[in-house]
């Protein structure tokens, strides 16, 4: 009975089509080949020896003819089915070796077992044996780049026993060799062919001549020889299954793939940190845009719109007690609180006689110094900070400092004199005639009081009418005045016309005031009626000629308008934290109001047309980088391709390849972001200090980071598949001869 050969060739041809020029590798070929011939292949070169053992092996299609496989037709055959064809069956020894080059004897031999699946631990016994039949256990953890070019091939040869294929195709293993390497090498192969097929190539027939025990000759593509020269046992084959590479074996190799050239690692590292960081800067210049378009509006209601500050009042509106400050103190994120907001909505003048300068109140701004003067001991010194280019406050320095002045609403209402300004700090910028006056709080305490009544509806109500005094009239105005006792008025004999019988002597007169916060009202009796002449003797201070008031004491005058304050606003330090300080406000029983969100923009339109832009704009960025990263990493890992194309020859398939790379890419990628953010930490908690730092990621939140490393995980992912596709574009041997 006659057994069915295990490979056999019916007329099979194999062309190469290079741009339309059709080449022949052979043509026309016909053998069959059994288990336990070890079959020598010689001939001229390029006459199609290492062709066919391509072919043989499963490594490279053919074009016509028919090839069987244990009697199996082939030309139906897939990609796929071709690498578990190469799994099962074939050992391949190369003149070039094509051993991992970076990996140690040990580790190239155990490449090929965990491919095919195998785990890690199990196979230590069996690479050693290994090592040892092919007499390297000396150099097992010796890199093979190090190794003569006998001991490559003797590597070889282990890795190809490694798995127990039934085919060991050798082509001119010894071409590289000197002659006594050469002939142990033979020797090796010889013995291990004795239950397999061995097909070997070589130019050099007298080193094989005692083992063969058949000789092909080829010639021009064709089989010009094929001579029996000794009888074999052949025997039907023992077929091993394999399985795929585990899981966890493929990221072992990939994270070993990672780091095993140093200088290649270096390299697609820095590649990758360049590309977090450009997308780092980019767009963190994104969100910077964003918030400065909120930043730059404008509001009808604050003239504050400082975008540190929150406007604050309680939820049950009453007026904040020490406690209230205390609690809102300990709120992470709070710089300070300004008790009586409406003091920075509203300006004032600071004026002496020959100067007079406009601006806001600062609240109780903890100044720690000025460029000009000294800081304020006293309750009545303050500190005015303006432009340099203030030709009062540059040039006339000296003479500003020496000055008496008072403070006034822009009404020119006195509301404290004989202030000193003992200091001045000077703005850079030109930013106008707005200054900033630094006051004790004393003073904001009497400020609030006169702000009270400039915001506050004033009623009087005189037997049983009502008149509303507006805000800035003085006629009729209720005006303190030192010498009136508490629950009395004294008018203006002028008013004597709205009583009755033109008499307001000993009537009641009631005060209501209102205003957004509260409501306080008080009924006064009249005592007196002052006139120009009685003015001095009854009151103190100037008779208003033009004006008749009513003066009452400052006792009630306080009661009515010196009260606590109702709304106060706190100033974060890190604005990009504002909305948690928000919270944490709202959850004390605060309403809240982040003034950076009240205002309004004009040139959002506008601003929303750069947007769009900008997203154009960092999209192409990010293209660019892609393609940028892509090339430079394939110029990079370029001599890596030697090592995928083996990997395929040992039998790792498409996807297996692909994911090492992907695994390496992305390793290789985590560890740049890695950096990145530690160093970005680092710089946050202030251990080192780095502008280029903060400029690209000071506007960026946790969220911000997440989002990036998404966009740049999945941008490193899609380059390691790009270039894992034009991998395979050609056939392994293609790629592995173009390389070496
Ligand atoms: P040998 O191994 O006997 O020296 P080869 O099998 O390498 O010869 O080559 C056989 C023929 O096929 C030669 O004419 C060679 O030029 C051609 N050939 C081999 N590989 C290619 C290829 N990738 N593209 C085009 N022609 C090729
Ligand atoms: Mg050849």
């Amino acid at each position: 009975m006659k057994n069915t050969p295990l490979l056999k060739l019916k007329n099979v041809s194999k062309f190469y089509y290079n741009k339309g020029v059709v080449a022949s590798g052979f043509s026309k070929v016909s053998l069959e080949f059994n288990l336990g011939e070890f079959a020598v292949i010689t001939g001229e070169s390029g006459s199609g020896k290492s062709t066919l053992l391509n072919v043989l092996s499963g490594l490279d299609s053919y074009e016509e003819g028919e090839m069987y496989i244990n009697g199996k037709e082939t030309s139906h055959y897939s990609e796929e089915d071709f690498e578990n064809y190469r799994k099962t069956y074939i050992g391949n020894i190369f003149q070039s070796f094509n051993l991992v080059g970076s990996y140690t004897v040990y580790q190239n031999i155990e490449l090929v077992l965990l491919l095919n699946g195998y785990n890690k631990s199990s196979i230590k016994t069996k690479i050693i044996e290994l090592i040892k039949k092919v007499d390297l256990y000396k150099y097992r953890n010796t890199k093979v780049s190090r190794l003569s070019g006998g001991q490559k091939q003797r590597v070889a040869i282990a890795r190809a026993l490694a798995k127990e294929t039934p085919i060991i195709i050798a082509d001119e293993p010894t071409g590289n060799l000197d002659s006594k390497s050469a002939k142990s090498v033979i020797k090796l192969l010889s013995e291990i062919a004795k239950d397999k097929l061995v097909v070997i190539v070589t130019h050099n027939y007298d080193q094989v001549e005692e083992y063969a025990t058949r000789k092909i000759e080829m010639h021009d593509g064709k089989v010009r020889e094929d001579i029996d020269l000794k009888a074999y046992k052949s025997k039907e084959p023992e077929l091993k299954e394999y399985n795929n590479i585990t899981f966890f074996n493929k990221i072992r190799i990939g994270i070993r793939n990672t780091f095993n050239i140093v200088p290649k690692f270096v390299l697609t590292f820095i590649v990758f940190l360049f590309v977090v960081v450009a997308f780092l800067g980019e767009y963190s210049g994104f969100r910077q845009a964003e918030y400065e378009e909120k930043k730059g509006g404008y509001s009808d209601y604050f003239q504050n719109i400082d975008d540190k500050r929150i406007v604050i009042k309680k939820k049950d509106k009453s007026y904040f007690t020490d406690t209230d400050y205390e609690s809102i103190k300990k709120i992470e994120n709070i710089d300070y609180i300004v008790k009586d907001d409406a003091i920075l909505d509203t300006e004032y003048l600071v004026v002496s006689g020959n100067y007079n300068f406009y601006g806001n109140i600062a609240g109780n701004n903890k100044i720690t110094k000025v460029d000009k003067g000294r800081l304020p001991k006293e309750d009545n010194e303050i500190v005015i900070q303006g432009p340099k280019y203030d030709y009062y406050l540059g040039q006339m320095a000296n003479e500003i400092l020496d000055s008496s002045f008072e403070l006034q609403t822009i009404f020119d209402t006195k509301i404290k004199d004989n202030l000193k300004v003992v200091g001045i700090i000077y703005n850079d910028d030109y930013s106008g005639y707005i200054h900033k006056f630094y006051v004790a709080d004393a003073i904001l305490k009497e400020i609030r009081t006169s702000t009270n009544e400039q915001y506050s509806k004033m009623i009087v109500t005189i037997n049983d009418k009502k008149y509303e005094i507006g805000q800035y009239d003085a006629y009729m105005r209720i005006t303190p005045n030192k010498a009136v006792q508490k629950g009395e008025a004294i008018m203006s004999y002028d008013l004597n016309y709205l009583c009755k019988y033109d008499w307001c002597g000993n009537s009641v007169i009631k005060v209501d005031v209102e205003n957004l916060y509260y409501k306080d009202s008080k009924e006064l009796k009249v005592t007196y009626l002052y006139t120009k002449y009685t003015f001095k003797n009854l009151l103190e201070g100037v008779y208003d000629e033009y004006n008749p008031r009513i003066y009452i004491s400052e006792e009630d005058y306080n009661d009515l308008y010196n009260k606590e304050p109702y709304q106060s606003s706190i100033f974060v330090k890190d604005v990009k934290k504002i909305y948690d300080a928000q919270k944490a406000l709202n959850s004390k029983g605060y309403s809240t109001l982040v003034i950076k969100d009240t205002l309004n923009n004009e040139a959002a339109e506008v601003l929303k047309v750069i947007n769009i832009f900008k997203i154009i704009l960092t999209t192409v960025l990010f293209v660019v980088l892609f393609f940028i990263a892509y090339f430079v990493i394939r110029l990079i890992q370029k001599s890596k391709n030697v090592y995928y194309s083996t990997v395929r020859i040992l039998g790792g398939s498409k996807r297996v390849i692909r994911d090492f790379i992907s695994i390496e890419l992305l390793t290789d990628f985590n560890m740049a972001f890695l950096i990145t953010v530690f160093f970005v930490i680092l710089n946050k908690n202030n251990i080192i200090k780095s502008n280029f730092i903060s400029d690209i990621t000071s506007y960026l939140t946790l969220k911000d980071f997440i989002i990036i490393y998404i966009i740049l995980t999945v941008m490193s992912y899609f380059i390691s598949l790009r270039y894992a596709r034009k991998l395979f574009k050609s056939s392994a041997m293609k790629t592995y001869n173009e390389e070496v």
